[in-house]
């Protein structure tokens, strides 16, 4: 890294299994660990876009691991926007993004696994899953959409789905994007004044936002219900998005460093190859 060694330690905001979770102590505006100004952070953003770069073409190269990546947060906590600045200079070709919106008819009559499970990664790709599963026990929990019983079951069976696709060789990665209540007002009222925005408003934003303490239950008790070894949640500081960029990318590097790869050998004789014309 650069002259001023900076390195954000993403590990701090992992959660621990086995304990409860209060959204309300974790920070959503902290650059904690992180001693540069946010003028620095395009230049590191560049150096860690760059390594992830690397390293997702030797995960693909390599065909070995695969990469499930889970964004959650409410409404604006910048989603679209993490998967814009942390995945911009990785190759298409070994990345995918399944968006999930309100299951249609034919969704709704498998059960509500049916069309999450086709979107995992084969090995050497990343996959990132904007929503997922979780809504599950999210949304539908806050607009009572099934009966308790139903989504309260529902964690055994996510600890279970994600603890077999760990087993089978996913690294799975499950990312909360924290910001606060006024900090989503703010990014709602520029929805409305920024005309580039509009297109990202819905009526439906408002509504959600009247159901804030209900998520944050939600969230806080899916959360400490799913978070695991083999699949474990952080809960990414994101009212400053260009620290949220920072925390997401360094963690998908530690993440895939960890994996210890390389490029697989040459075929045998490589080096005997003559090229004619
Ligand atoms: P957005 O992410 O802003 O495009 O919105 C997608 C919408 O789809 C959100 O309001 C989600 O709550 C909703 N959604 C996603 N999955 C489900 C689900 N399983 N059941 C009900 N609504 C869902
Ligand atoms: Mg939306």
């Amino acid at each position: 890294m650069a002259e001023t060694e900076q390195r954000i330690d993403p590990d701090q905001y992992r959660v621990h299994p086995g304990g409860p979770v209060f959204l309300k102590k974790w920070s959503t505006n902290t650059t904690d660990g992180f001693e540069g100004e946010k003028s620095q952070a395009p230049e590191l953003l560049a150096r860690l876009n760059a390594r992830l770069a690397d390293l997702q073409q030797m995960l693909y190269a390599q065909a070995q691991h695969k990469m499930l990546i889970v964004l959650q947060g409410m409404d604006t906590s910048g989603k679209d926007g993490t998967i814009k600045h942390v995945f911009h200079t990785v190759n298409p070709l070994g990345v995918k993004v399944a968006n999930f919106k309100r299951p249609n008819e034919v969704e709704l009559a498998h059960d509500y696994l049916w069309r999450i499970h086709e979107h995992t990664p084969r090995n050497g790709r990343m996959v990132i899953w904007n929503r997922s599963h979780y809504e599950d026990v999210l949304v539908v929990r806050v607009h009572d959409l099934v009966p308790e019983k139903v989504w309260r079951r529902r964690f055994e069976h996510i600890r279970g789905f994600e603890q077999m696709l760990a087993d089978e060789g996913t690294v799975v990665v499950k990312l909360f994007l924290h910001i606060s209540k006024d900090e989503q007002k703010r990014r709602l009222q520029e929805r409305l004044e920024n005309p580039a925005k509009h297109w990202k408003f819905e009526h439906g934003d408002v509504s959600e936002r009247a159901h804030w303490d209900a998520y944050t239950e939600a969230y806080e008790e899916a959360i400490a219900e799913t978070a695991t070894d083999k699949a474990p949640w952080y809960i990414i500081p994101s009212d400053r998005k260009w620290y949220r960029n920072l925390v997401v990318s360094q963690l998908l590097i530690d993440k895939l460093e960890a994996l210890d790869m390389d490029y697989p050998d040459p075929i045998d004789g490589i080096d005997k190859i003559k090229l004619t014309d």
